[in-house]
């Protein structure tokens, strides 16, 4: 299993599996959201009606598997991060948990290979060192209880310079 870091736009991955900073109607946003849509297609947005159609709408926390449509992946996680709210409303137990529930949808369809944006640290204002130190932990974690499992690659796709600088610093210490 290797954890790779890498500076660039999550559009472009050709992983398995792209997941997708999404809000609670999974019908599109801005930020990383818009351009995955955009780049998928109107195709995608459908698929989201569909989804949302069966289960009402996407907590924090939650995530959910469509097609990727036009995209070079095959699949979009799509999870929706916490708003940071000062730290004390449960954001990292959330964070964490979009982690977690995503890498489980990857793995419940034998995917090998997927890549994370750095969820919550735009327009929803998660710290970006704590959002990394829960984005790490959490995989690691999730490796351990299911070291069998099919994914052989997970990358962290940054955006900005300071998620790159903050991945790299913490992925070195290790
Ligand atoms: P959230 O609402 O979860 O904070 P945002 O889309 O505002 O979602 O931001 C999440 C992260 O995605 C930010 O770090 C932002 O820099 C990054 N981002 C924006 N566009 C892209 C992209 N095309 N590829 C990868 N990351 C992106």
């Amino acid at each position: 299993m290797e954890l790779k870091v890498i500076k660039g736009d999550i559009t472009k991955q050709t992983t398995d599996a792209i997941v997708n900073a999404a809000n609670s109607s999974l019908l599109g946003g801005g930020g990383v959201d818009g351009a995955i849509h955009r780049a998928a297609g109107p195709e995608l947005v459908d698929a989201c009606r569909t989804v949302i159609a069966r289960i009402g709408s996407c907590s924090p926390g939650e995530a959910v598997i469509t097609p990727a449509f036009n995209l070079p992946a095959k699949y979009v996680i799509h999870t929706v991060g916490p708003v940071w709210n000062g730290g004390d409303k449960q954001e990292p137990n959330k964070l964490a948990s979009c982690y977690w529930k995503s890498l489980d949808l990857a793995a419940a369809k034998d995917l090998e290979t997927i890549a994370f944006p750095n969820i919550s640290t735009g327009i929803y204002r998660f710290p970006k060192e704590k959002a990394a130190e829960v984005a790490l932990y959490t995989v690691n974690e999730w490796m351990q209880a299911d070291p069998d499992t099919s994914l052989r690659e997970i990358r962290f796709v940054c955006f900005d310079d300071e998620n790159y600088e903050i991945y790299q610093r913490l992925l070195d210490e290790k």
